[in-house]
């Protein structure tokens, strides 16, 4: 972790997700007094996993967070897609030397070691606190009337950010037709052959898939994928026996679905500019893309260390917001404009499929695009 700089300067932060709880820490760590506001009664987020790459965890660890974020985690050998007929189609390697690294864990378990290293640098989280909106000078309006001034504002208030939109800044927002009920339930032997167990897999039927995760010892995370005007898929509980006439090798998983479960959209968000004034956008309030490459997290977490770093000590706020939008947004739209590319063949039919990812995964060029971002050494950290 870094050494405080005391440069005592204010920091008023809207939403405590991954985005804004790392600006949070990382900014406390460097001498500023730092305030969270979140609009929820709890810190608690919902039962689902979350792949973090080697991008993600440099970042963890920069902020003292990585220890308590690993503890249980699930490190898996692979991550295999399977078509139709369960044949694989793409065997892409992980957690080997000199490659990415990759690790799932339950969401709860990231925000709960990002909220104590908050707690550990001094942030002050406020529940119960919406804001409203913000001022390019630096204020973040609160839903109770207040406004709070700082030197800092970040709206990382997620996809329907009150901050971004009371600042004009969308340039657009697209539904991409598609989505995934997320779901936990315990882990079981009898849910795929042995050698498939501690494997990520990804199956794919028509225009669904199911992604298989193991996320602890005990924690099987599963995501239903379909689009969106598939009503019957998207239901909530999910209708197994639908699920089941779509992959019925996996007919002991699919009978094992609780009731629990959350269905979200994907969608695409790109902002004009990052920041006005004192005021920057963080996550998927101004960068959210589809879950393919497991990197909006990631993306949260890289941008929100890169904005703490930037400003710490910066004379000019505003400008140093810009510099800090043009350091880190290519690197952020490339993981967009992939990962949206990798939704396309969900529209195709099984057996295109089939053949074009049994062609794709052997080639490097095409692995090495989708690994950059594991791979990119984010600003202030250092390798694992
Ligand atoms: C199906 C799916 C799977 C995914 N899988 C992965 C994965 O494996 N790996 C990965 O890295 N990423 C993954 N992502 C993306 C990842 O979840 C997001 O990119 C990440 O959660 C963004 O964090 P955030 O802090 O920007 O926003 P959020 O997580 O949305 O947090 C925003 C916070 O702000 C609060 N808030 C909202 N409005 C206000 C307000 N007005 N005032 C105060 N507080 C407010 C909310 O309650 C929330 O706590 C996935 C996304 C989806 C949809």
């Amino acid at each position: 972790m870094v050494q405080q700089s005391g440069s005592g300067r204010r920091a008023e932060i809207a939403g405590a997700g991954i985005g804004g709880l790392t600006v949070a820490a990382a900014l406390a760590q460097r001498g500023w007094s730092v305030t969270v506001h979140e609009r929820a009664p709890n810190l608690r987020t919902f039962g689902a996993g979350i792949y973090i790459w080697s991008n993600g965890l440099r970042v963890l660890k920069a902020i003292g967070a990585y220890d308590q974020a690993t503890i249980g985690a699930h490190i898996g050998p692979v991550f295999h897609t399977r078509d139709h007929h369960d044949t694989t189609m793409e065997e892409i390697p992980i957690n080997r030397p000199g490659g990415a690294r990759l690790i799932t864990i339950l969401r709860e378990t990231l925000i709960n070691a990002l909220v104590d290293a908050c707690r550990r640098s001094g942030v002050d989280i406020l529940t119960n606190s919406e804001a409203v909106g913000a001022t390019p000078e630096g204020e973040l309006l609160l839903a109770d009337g207040s406004k709070r001034p700082a030197d800092l504002v970040v709206g990382a208030d997620g996809v329907n950010s009150q901050v971004r939109d009371s600042l004009d800044l969308m340039m657009y927002r697209k539904s991409l037709g598609y989505g995934a009920i997320r779901m936990l339930i315990a882990r079981d032997d009898g849910d795929v052959c042995a050698g498939d167990r501690d494997r990520y897999i990804e199956y794919f039927t028509g225009t669904r898939r199911i992604l298989y995760t193991p996320a602890s010892a005990t924690d099987l995370y599963v995501a239903l994928c379909c689009a969106s005007d598939d009503k019957q898929a998207l239901q909530v509980p999910a209708d197994r026996a639908l699920w089941t006439q779509s992959f019925p090798h996996l007919a002991p998983l699919v009978a094992r679905f609780g009731d629990a479960g959350r269905w979200d959209e994907f969608e695409v968000i790109k902002l004009k500019a990052w920041s006005k004034g004192r005021v920057a956008i963080l996550g998927d309030a101004a960068h959210a893309m589809p879950p393919y490459l497991g990197q909006g997290g990631g993306c949260a977490l890289m941008n929100g260390i890169g904005l703490a770093a930037a400003v710490a000590d910066a004379p000019d706020v505003a400008q140093t917001l810009r510099d800090w939008e043009a350091r880190e947004r290519p690197m952020t739209e490339h993981t967009q404009d992939t990962a949206e590319r990798l939704g396309d063949m969900n529209f195709w039919p099984d057996d295109v499929r089939s053949q074009v990812l049994k062609i794709t995964g052997q080639c490097r060029e095409i692995a090495m695009e989708r690994m950059k971002t594991a791979l990119h050494a984010p600003t202030a950290t250092q390798a694992l």
